[in-house]
């Protein structure tokens, strides 16, 4: 069970649970050159998120494709707040006891999806271990309300495991998202140090259950973080085996220097092979390139 650590606790700055070596990023290659985050579109977003008082994982995580999406009106809702129960050592997200639970929240996502138009809406969160449902009436509310103010819309959560809860998990799927999505974000091997409070097999679990109640399922790994190529077809053969729909793969980028580094810069030919790889092992679609987050062009995934 998962235990916050009081010397982890902190409301100000991430706090990855390993002790990583500080040095400098690497420079990226070429091949992972993203459009800065300007432009008409991206203020336009950014104006609607902040008068909704609403959080973005395209923000919180550093995107590198932010410019991209929200110049194309395309942006991951970040709901139940913006402080993590978990300490992932990629990630972003600020790691503490959360606060605050908005049961507004749902009502103002609806609207910025309605003023944004958007065809596909994905919608995620922060982990919120404190909490008996894990956030998923929350989510469940989120789902109703986007499709009550957008019956067109249509709506992709990325869930967290809810610490293996069965009983949070159909509370989402009670609301009938159109994709159901969990990211195993990484081999097995790496979990003690990428994803310290979850487990492999959990995550596997959880898109099985999904699946055989008939939900279209969605999952993501990042690559270069030190596993090797065996590994990742690996992770991709389990996770063909929850007969999981959609799979993405992306390199993991170091969002600041207290995270994980980066072990490789993965060439674009090798993500490449993933995805033959992927379309063999019987996925109906696989993302798979240097800038391909879980979100990015998911509205292709319906
Ligand atoms: S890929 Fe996803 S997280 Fe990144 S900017 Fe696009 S919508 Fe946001």
């Amino acid at each position: 069970m998962f235990v916050i650590q009081e010397n982890r606790i902190t409301q100000e700055t991430p706090q990855p649970i390993i002790d990583v070596p500080s040095k400098s990023i690497p420079r990226r290659p070429e091949w992972l050159k993203a459009k800065p985050p300007i432009g008409e579109g991206y203020s336009r977003l950014k104006n609607i998120m902040e008068e909704h008082k609403l959080h973005t994982v395209c923000e919180e995580a550093r995107c590198p494709n932010t410019g991209e999406c929200w110049n194309s009106g395309t942006a991951t809702f970040m709901i139940l707040g913006d402080v993590c129960t978990r300490s992932c050592g990629f990630c972003n997200v600020k790691t503490g006891l959360p606060t605050e639970l908005d049961a507004d929240e749902p009502r103002r996502v609806a609207e910025a999806v309605k003023l944004m138009n958007l065809k596909h809406a994905v919608i995620t969160s922060v982990n919120r271990d404190e909490l008996y449902d894990g956030g998923s009436f929350i989510f469940a509310d989120t789902i109703r309300e986007v499709r009550k103010q957008n019956p067109q819309t249509t709506i992709e959560v990325l869930i967290p495991d809810f610490k293996g809860d069965e009983f949070a998990l159909v509370n989402v799927l009670d609301a009938f998202p159109d994709i159901l999505n969990h990211n195993v974000e990484t081999v097995p091997r790496l979990y003690s140090t990428v994803r310290p409070q979850a487990k492999y097999e959990r995550s596997l679990e959880l898109l099985s259950r999904a699946k055989q109640r008939g939900f279209k399922t969605k999952t993501g790994i990042m690559v270069g973080l030190g596993e090797n190529e065996q590994e990742v077809l690996k992770t991709m053969k389990d996770i063909s085996q929850t007969k999981c729909d959609i799979l993405t793969l992306g390199q993991y980028l170091q969002p600041t220097k207290n995270h994980l580094p980066v072990e490789r810069f993965i060439h674009p030919d090798e993500f490449a092979l993933y995805k033959k790889a992927g379309m063999e092992m019987g996925f109906q679609h696989v993302e798979s390139g240097p800038l391909v987050r879980s979100s990015y062009h998911a509205a292709k995934h319906v």
